[in-house]
């Protein structure tokens, strides 16, 4: 569903952040990027929906190079999640969830009906917390609601910066238990940046390493831990 071609990329300023990176993420599977900060894992993702340019080297999206997508276009195919979830202050849950399907087009009625679900399956009681404002959520909520809204238009792809980095220890495990209820229900290609291990370890299905701008090791949690 993703693959990585001899992918480099360098920053104006001479910095390799990617250097020659290969790899495939096969359809429905999650992948972890975990290691230091600094290392290219924010890089290599923000590639996926051409936020960042490769310098060299071909990255393909369900079997299509990208560089030859409308990045526009692309960018519904995928959802993306980040840290500090940039939710719209004055609108409500619902209409933050409701954002991207509305703007490609879908009925008013239908883009809330879909947003009512997601919010559902993210485990926020549309009833209870659609019609409230971003400020009257707590910080795990608002990544709920993040992450219900990257999923509303249904893409096959989602990108995960940190998504649960921001929140407290049990918060974070509440998160993850969620998460991965959903992903087990939607089964998306998920691509998520964490630089906790014991995260990748319990999130990914595979987990790609990362030191330096190359990955190190791509390999099931057991494997990467050692253990058969
Ligand atoms: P994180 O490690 O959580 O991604 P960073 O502080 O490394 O956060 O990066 C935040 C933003 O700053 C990113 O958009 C990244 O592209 C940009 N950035 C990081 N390092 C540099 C740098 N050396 N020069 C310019 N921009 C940078
Ligand atoms: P990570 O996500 O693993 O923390 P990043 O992909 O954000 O790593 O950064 C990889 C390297 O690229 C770092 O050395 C960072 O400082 C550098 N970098 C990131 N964004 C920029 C930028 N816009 N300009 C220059 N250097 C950058």
């Amino acid at each position: 569903m993703i693959r990585f071609d001899q992918v480099t990329k360098r920053y104006a300023d001479g910095t390799t952040a990617v250097d020659d990176l290969s790899f495939e993420v096969g359809e429905g599977e999650l992948v972890t990027l975990v290691g230091p900060s600094g290392c290219g894992k924010t890089t290599t993702m923000m590639m996926v929906n051409r936020l960042i340019e490769p310098t060299s080297g071909r990255i393909f999206v369900d079997g299509e190079d990208i560089s030859k997508v409308d990045p526009v276009k692309l960018r519904r195919r995928i959802g993306y999640v980040i840290q500090q979830v940039g939710l719209f202050p004055h609108r409500t849950v619902l209409d933050n969830t409701a954002t991207v399907p509305a703007l490609i087009g879908w009925k008013k009625s239908t883009a809330r009906a879909r947003a009512a679900e997601l919010l559902d399956l993210v485990g926020l009681d549309p009833k209870q917390y659609g019609s409230r404002y971003p400020e009257q959520l707590s910080g795990g909520q608002r990544q709920r609601v993040g992450v219900a809204r990257a999923l509303a238009a249904d893409p096959p792809v989602l990108l995960m910066d940190e998504p649960f980095g921001a929140v407290d220890p049990v918060v974070r495990e509440q998160l993850q238990d969620e998460f991965l209820r959903m992903q087990a229900a939607v089964r998306k290609t998920v691509l998520l940046v964490t630089h906790d291990i014991e995260e990748a370890v319990r999130l990914g299905d595979r987990i790609a390493v990362y030191g330096e701008g190359r990955i190190e090791q791509f390999d099931t949690p057991g494997a990467v831990l050692g253990t058969p």
